[in-house]
């Protein structure tokens, strides 16, 4: 059981770790490969006070062995839940359960808009994780959604419990199975019914046609997952997550840091959220 689990491993995430283990909370981080981190494409950051013309990666890469140092663990997966059990969080990865006394959420700017349908089929034909609810398609039609470095394996493993899939990505992707139907499209809007998700309307690129692929799940694998999509009872505003001075995202022992909070989207601005979520969460373990 860990005091603190960070959900996203960018300047705000690593802050947070950093300070969690100076002030000795054991501290696990799950995010996305450092790779997927859109500062990890940025040549020069000339701003954050201290290393001046270093590259995003290069940064990034220092955080995450001045948290390693200091006695932080490291998760590179994509959380797809957060549940709340009895004053603790069980949180969720393709192939691993974690629990944490409190959670920081530094997941960064959303940059992909949700579907039309994908918030009123979430859990009852939408999906995030393959390999968590792939078992309950196991003989259906399926269509998976490929935006993140995962949804080829994701795909693969459908395919292989027996459902039959589709995948509609951008371009014909390397490791796909044979047996999985390839389209070049963009999704239109899920469709469905009272009782779940019915189908996948979507536009071929290079014809402009719309179809419909018949399905009962439809899996959208994208690297980040909106932070209300990830858990219920938090305060979403146009900008991002709402918290209060400590940090606090609304519900008890959660916290907030970061771009996911809103602008400006800048390094140091999510560092120092990062580091006062972390006081947040320690205030909070402390009083319990
Ligand atoms: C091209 C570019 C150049 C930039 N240049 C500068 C600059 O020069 N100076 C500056 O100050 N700022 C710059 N920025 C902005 C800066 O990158 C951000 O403000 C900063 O990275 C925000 O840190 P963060 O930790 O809040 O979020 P992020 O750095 O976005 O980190 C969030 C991490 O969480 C991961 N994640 C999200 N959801 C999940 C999930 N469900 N499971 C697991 N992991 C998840 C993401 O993949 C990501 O790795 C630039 C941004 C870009 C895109």
């Amino acid at each position: 059981m860990y005091d603190i689990i960070v959900i996203g491993g960018g300047p705000a995430g690593l802050s947070a770790a950093i300070t969690a283990r100076v002030r000795n909370k054991k501290v696990l981080v799950i995010s996305n490969r450092l790779s997927q981190n859109p500062l990890a494409k940025t040549k020069v950051v000339n701003n954050y006070p201290g290393i001046p013309q270093v590259s995003g990666l290069q940064l990034l890469k220092q955080m995450l062995s001045h948290a390693r140092g200091l006695g932080a663990d490291f998760v590179f997966e994509r959380v797809v839940s957060i549940l709340p059990t009895e004053g603790r969080f069980a949180v969720a990865t393709g192939s691993m359960n974690s629990e944490g006394q409190s959670i920081i959420l530094a997941t960064g700017t959303q940059h992909a808009k949700a579907f039309e349908g994908e918030k009123e089929f979430l859990g009852r034909g939408v999906s995030y994780c393959a390999t968590c609810d792939g078992m309950l398609y196991r003989t259906q039609s399926v269509c998976v959604v490929g935006l993140g470095a995962d949804a080829v394996d994701e795909a693969n493993f459908l395919g292989e419990i027996g459902a039959t899939v589709l995948f509609l990505g951008k371009k014909p992707p390397v490791g796909l199975d044979s047996g999985i139907l390839f389209k070049n499209g963009e999704v239109v809007r899920i469709r469905g019914d009272e009782m779940g998700v019915t189908g996948l309307e979507f536009k071929e690129r290079a014809t402009g046609s719309i179809e419909t692929a018949p399905c009962s799940g439809v899996f959208v694998l994208r690297p980040s997952i909106a932070p209300d999509a990830l858990m219920d009872g938090l305060t979403i505003a146009d900008s991002g997550i709402v918290v209060d001075d400590t940090m606090c995202a609304g519900v008890e022992g959660v916290f907030a840091a970061g771009d996911c909070l809103g602008q400006p989207f800048q390094v140091s601005k999510a560092a120092g959220e990062g580091q006062r979520a972390c006081f947040g969460a320690v205030r909070y373990l402390d009083q319990r």
